[in-house]
């Protein structure tokens, strides 16, 4: 028997290409676009306004679904769901849906573990396993739309996995989120999330996406980083920030950074001092998040008190500061924390 081709991926160029190949009109290829990717299908049968015949031809030749579900779970403290989707390598991988007012904002993950092993990171510890393929990371968002019946305001990539280390297969997954035949999404809607790929971080710069870009910074100084993002050992702060201004300067757009706040790791006044100093002249925002500590790692949250003794002196800076709270504390929803519960059970 012929394997099946994984059409789920596929830019409507691609697609167009492929149903030339099993004899189909480009005009095919434009409806089943549409199908899989805005009206979230998961089966060639309901795809209605192609024929019977066409239906069972696809059926036969394509794959449309990439996984099942081993676990959903649901917050009782907001309104996250944490899904862990088995693949077909039997490998699992985790997307996590979240609801703010009227924006719903779906995180979604772009490897099997994650190389970089940040030590405060539950996928970190895991280590790595596998790249997701484009259909893989953009089937987390169709399978919850899916299933929920809604659709995503904002996408996120910050789940499992450095998104840059699979750089194609992201851009191209961010592209097809944002067609108009597809999901959809605005770009400005879109963020990538690195923990600091200088290279990559430029190459995005030089070709132009209009996709937002965030870069987990976590600490203050190369040590700091050092241990928190090993990465940073291979590009250092120094470096990283040049292609952090390289990156504004070419995009005139601002960059967020994501400092994760880690009980007496990173949460000092010294540190709030010198995070103003190394971003003072930068485009920027900076989000704040309270480590959401999990029984799996050594780190701890930072108590309220110290948290808004660091807020006190980082509300001086010239540039934006926000707080973002973890959302669903009570379903392991930070990156890698359900995978690792999940297969520590089993
Ligand atoms: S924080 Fe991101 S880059 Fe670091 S190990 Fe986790 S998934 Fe990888």
């Amino acid at each position: 028997m012929t394997e099946k081709a994984t059409i789920k991926g596929l830019t409507l160029n691609e697609l167009e290409t492929w149903m030339a190949k099993i004899g189909e009109k480009p005009f095919r290829a434009r409806q089943v676009y549409q199908w899989m990717y805005k009206k979230n299908v998961r089966s060639f049968d309901e795809m209605l306004n192609l024929s019977k015949g066409l239906r069972e031809k696809l059926a036969d030749t394509a794959l449309l679904s990439l996984f099942t579900v081993y676990e959903k779970l649901e917050s009782k403290l907001d309104k996250s769901i944490k899904y862990l989707f088995r693949l077909a390598d039997d490998q699992a991988v985790e997307a996590v849906y979240m609801e703010e007012d009227k924006r719903i904002t779906v995180c979604l993950s772009t490897m099997v573990g994650c190389p970089i092993a940040c030590p405060y990171c539950a996928t970190g510890v895991m280590g790595f396993k596998r790249k997701l393929s484009t259909g893989e990371i953009i089937d987390q968002l169709l399978f919850i739309q899916s299933d929920l019946g809604i659709k995503a305001t904002n996408i996120v990539f910050m789940g499992m996995g450095e998104p840059f280390l699979n750089y194609d297969n992201v851009i191209k997954a961010a592209s097809i989120l944002n067609s108009e035949l597809g999901p959809e999404i605005a770009a400005r809607r879109i963020t990538i999330s690195t923990a600091g790929l200088v290279p990559e971080i430029r190459c995005f710069a030089e070709e132009g996406h209009r996709f937002k870009l965030a870069v987990s910074l976590n600490g203050t100084t190369d040590s700091q980083r050092d241990e928190m993002v090993p990465i940073n050992r291979k590009y250092p702060m120094r470096d990283l920030m040049a292609a952090v201004q390289y990156y504004t300067k070419l995009s005139r757009r601002h960059i967020t950074f994501e400092y994760i706040l880690i009980d007496g790791f990173n949460d000092s006044e010294q540190d709030a001092k010198r995070l103003i100093n190394l971003l003072t002249n930068i485009s920027c925002k900076i989000n704040v998040i309270p480590y959401n500590e999990n029984e799996f790692l050594p780190y701890k949250s930072p108590s309220e008190q110290k948290l808004i003794n660091f807020l006190k002196y980082l509300y001086r800076a010239p540039f934006t500061v926000t707080v973002r709270r973890s959302k669903g504390q009570d379903i392991a929803a930070a990156c890698g924390q359900l995978y690792v519960q999940n297969r520590q059970g089993s």
